[in-house]
């Protein structure tokens, strides 16, 4: 294995220091021999990313993406681990599939994949999938979701809680009351009343969650919320952790920057599930992520082709891309607002989210011994956003033509660079 020495680099934004990396391994800088250098002046170090929300699309939607496609687009971005959403066709609920994508992972080599588990068979809503065989599998599941679905059925969520425990597992939520959506194109207030779209009340989100965090309680389980998008769901997950619930929550790069009046060009490239809520939403997600009540960004990357997004408004397919743009995004909404701090990010976008899905040698500090997944960040750069130079195989980026700071200049994982000047190593 390649020895290399990574010179001057601001670790979390610190002093400037030399980071030596050895046999996979973050090593003590002094002594060493023959190392491949990197000029790290005026980068910033962060831990390895870990995505805990990635639609990687394979098995079954290969022409939106591929588990390769996906992780090259990850590992770009300066992931070192993503968690493939189950949503898949089939549906990763069993573990026959999830050690698959698990498998493909492996293969693909860009990023670890750490496949997330369904609720139920199906996605279905109507009874629990195998669970315990898709967490004593290879893949070791820790994080179960239906994303795409809530799991409505207050009975259903209760015994997945239950259920984890024996493991040590997490149930990820899509809060979204179904009756309160349906049909819903858009956040349901004055921009949608103006549109004549059917609109998404906060209130649909905000009642699953409440509900969750009172069986998670009840039952002294760990529960995760998905994509929290409006202010009222910060304000439900802030008093849950204030009793010491296990709760934790997700904000999308998205609902840090976008707001609904986007809508008003009818371009559904905007059309996102949940949907980008007001300005004062976008408010409340900042502090609740600069506060610690939301723990992490996860960036619910969600390809699509084109003919699914270029199309009449009604008839599109909600979601967007994030994976390569996630670090830029949040440079712009919160470090350079003053809300974060570089050592901040890495807890956001490394540390928390793997200690949330439980997930062994990611989300280490940069210290000697620890594993070397990291990436090397560039923030000076201000450029405008082009998904035709994106490896993922969708376009659908919310951020098309927007300049936006910074620039991914490398990513290792375990000591292999994955990304090296910008382009796949
Ligand atoms: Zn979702």
């Amino acid at each position: 294995m390649t020895t290399w020495l990574i010179k001057g680099a601001r670790a979390c934004g610190g002093d400037p220091a030399d980071i030596l990396i050895h046999d996979g391994i973050i090593a003590t800088p002094d002594g060493q021999g023959e190392a491949q250098v990197i000029d790290a002046d005026g980068l910033i170090a962060l831990p390895g990313l870990v995505d805990l929300h990635t639609h990687l699309r394979e098995p079954g939607r290969e022409d939106a993406e591929t588990v390769e496609t996906g992780t090259q687009a990850a590992a770009l971005g300066g992931y070192t681990a993503v968690h493939a959403m189950a949503n898949t066709d089939p549906v990763a609920d069993t573990a026959g599939v999830v050690e698959q994508v698990w498998r493909l992972g492996r293969q693909a080599g860009h990023c670890d994949v750490q496949p997330v588990g369904a609720v139920t068979a199906g996605l279905q809503g109507a009874r629990l999938a195998e669970l315990g065989a898709m967490a004593d599998s290879a893949a070791r599941v820790r994080v179960f979701s239906d994303d795409g679905h809530c799991v409505s059925d207050a009975r259903l969520m209760r015994r997945a809680l239950e259920y984890v425990k024996a493991f040590d597992g997490v149930i990820a939520q899509h809060a979204q009351e179904p009756r309160l959506t349906e049909g819903a194109q858009m956040n349901e207030g004055e921009v949608s009343g103006r549109l004549g779209l059917a609109g998404w009340p906060a209130a649909a989100e905000e009642s699953v969650i409440a509900r969750d965090c009172l069986l998670a309680a009840h039952v002294g389980s760990a529960l995760h919320v998905c994509h929290v998008s409006t202010a009222g769901s910060v304000e439900i997950i802030r008093w849950a952790k204030s009793k010491g619930w296990r709760v934790t929550a997700e904000v999308t790069p998205h609902h840090l920057l976008l707001t609904d009046d986007l809508v008003e060009g009818y371009d559904p490239v905007y059309k996102v599930n949940p949907p980008l809520r007001t300005k004062a939403d976008v408010t409340a997600l900042r502090n609740g992520l600069a506060d610690g009540t939301i723990d992490c960004v996860a960036t619910d990357h969600a390809p699509h082709p084109l003919e699914h997004k270029e199309t009449e408004w009604e008839t599109a397919a909600f979601g967007m891309t994030g994976l390569e743009t996630a670090l830029r995004v949040v440079q712009h909404a919160m470090v350079d607002t003053g809300l974060l701090g570089w050592a901040d990010v890495a807890d956001r976008m490394s540390l928390r989210p793997a200690r949330i899905a439980r997930l062994a040698g990611q989300g280490n500090q940069l210290e000697p011994g620890a594993p070397a997944s990291l990436t090397l960040y560039d923030p000076t750069p201000r450029e405008a956003v082009d998904p035709a130079s994106h490896a993922s195989k969708s376009r659908n980026s919310p951020f098309t033509g927007m300049v936006l700071p910074g620039r991914v200049v490398a990513t290792f994982l375990r000591g292999e660079p994955t990304v090296l000047d910008g382009k796949l190593a």
